[in-house]
C-alpha cells in the first residue's frame, strides 16, 4: 500500500526476513536492498524502450502480471495490490484511489508495481497474510522514483543546467512527476543540496510554511518574510540572498544565510534555498513568464513585470536554451 514514508537506509542488522530474501534471492550484484531495487527498477525501465522521458505506467502491466486495474473512491490510501491467486504468474489487481493528481497517480502506480519484485522474490512470505513492513514500503518508494525518473538520465541532463525553480519545473514536466518528486531525486543523485519549500498566505497576513522538502524536517522561517510579497503580488520569480531561522525548544535562535528563489504558484509561493553563494540564473523576460493560475481574489494580475537585468541575459538564458534541447 502506498503512503508517504520519509527515506530511510537501513543496516544489514535491521533488516526483516522479507528484506534479507528479496535482497539475498535477486542474485544482484549489490548487497543492499535500496541498490537492488534500483537495479530491478532499472531494468524494468529500459525494458519498455521507450523514447518519452515520461514512462508510461500502463505499457508496465503485463510485464508485471498486473491483470486488473480498479478505481475506488472515499478510501484513505493512494494505491493497493492484491494478489489474484497464490502464486506469481496468477497475476495482480492494483485498486487506485480516484481522483489522486495525475502526478501522484504516476507515483502511485509505480509503488505498487515495484511491489510485485517482492511477491515475485519472496513469495512464501507475501502470498500469505502479513502486516505491512514498512522497509519494503521505503524501498518501493525507491523504485517508483527510479522508475519514473532513471538515475542515469537524470544525472546526465541536470548536470549541465542551472539549479533553479524553472529547470525544476521543467525537469517535473519532462517526466511528468511532481516538484517534489523531482527535487528528492535530483538530492538523491547527488546534484542538488538545494530545499524546496512551500508557503501559504496566513489568515492575519503574511505566510506560513506548508512543506518542507529535501534537508532537515526543521521548520525555517524566513527572517523577514517581505521577500515573499513581491513574488506574491508581482507574479514573477523573485531571487536573492537572506537568512532563515528557526526558534529552538530552549529558546535559542538558529540562523542559516541562505540564497533563495521564490515564485508563486496558484494560490502559494515556493521558494528553494539554496547554499548562501549559489549563482541562480538571469531571470527570464517577462514574455517568457510561466502563465499563472488565477489570481488570489482582491488582487490584481501582474502588470508591472518589470526587468532587473540587461535584456541580453534572456538571449543567453542557459535555462530557455534547456527547454529546447531536452532529450532523454
Ligand atoms: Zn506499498
Amino acid at each position: 500500500m502506498y503512503r508517504v514514508t520519509p527515506g530511510l537506509t537501513f543496516s544489514k542488522r535491521n533488516r526483516s526476513k522479507l528484506i534479507s530474501l528479496f535482497t539475498e534471492r535477486s542474485r544482484l550484484p549489490p548487497k543492499d536492498p535500496e541498490s537492488v531495487i534500483q537495479l530491478l527498477a532499472g531494468e524494468l525501465r529500459k525494458s519498455v524502450k521507450q523514447r518519452d522521458c515520461a514512462l508510461r505506467t500502463d505499457s508496465l502491466f503485463e510485464r508485471r502480471n498486473v491483470f486488473r486495474v480498479e478505481y475506488e473512491s472515499r478510501v484513505d490510501w493512494d494505491g493497493v495490490i492484491h494478489p489474484l491467486g497464490t502464486n506469481y504468474t496468477d497475476g495482480f489487481r492494483i485498486v487506485l484511489r480516484s481522483g489522486q493528481p495525475i502526478h501522484r497517480l504516476r507515483f502511485t502506480i509505480a509503488h505498487e508495481l515495484c511491489h510485485t519484485f517482492f511477491y515475485e522474490l519472496v513469495p512464501e512470505l507475501k502470498f500469505c497474510p502479513h502486516s505491512i513492513d514498512q522497509k519494503e514500503e521505503t524501498l518501493c518508494n525507491i523504485g517508483a522514483a527510479e522508475l519514473l525518473v532513471p538515475t542515469n538520465q537524470i544525472k546526465r541532463l541536470a548536470r549541465s543546467v542551472p539549479i533553479s525553480i524553472e529547470t525544476l519545473e521543467d525537469l517535473a514536466a519532462q517526466y511528468q512527476v511532481s516538484a517534489e518528486v523531482m527535487l528528492l531525486r535530483l538530492r538523491s543523485v547527488g546534484l542538488w543540496e538545494t530545499e524546496l519549500t512551500i508557503w501559504r498566505a496566513a489568515p492575519g497576513g503574511g505566510f506560513r510554511l506548508d512543506r518542507i522538502v529535501g534537508g532537515s524536517s526543521v521548520k525555517w522561517e524566513w527572517t523577514d518574510d517581505s521577500v515573499l510579497k513581491p513574488a506574491w503580488d508581482r507574479a514573477r520569480t523573485t531571487q536573492g540572498r537572506t537568512y532563515v531561522q528557526y526558534r529552538e525548544d530552549n529558546g535559542g535562535l538558529k540562523l542559516k544565510p541562505v540564497s533563495y528563489q521564490v515564485v508563486r504558484r496558484q494560490d502559494s509561493l515556493m521558494a528553494l534555498w539554496d547554499h548562501p553563494a549559489t549563482k541562480w540564473p538571469p531571470q527570464s523576460l517577462p514574455l517568457f513568464d510561466k502563465e499563472l493560475g488565477s489570481p488570489i481574489p482582491g488582487t490584481a494580475p501582474a502588470a508591472d513585470l518589470t526587468i532587473d537585468q540587461d535584456s541580453s541575459f534572456a538571449a543567453n538564458d542557459p535555462a530557455k536554451v534547456f527547454h529546447s534541447s531536452f532529450e532523454c
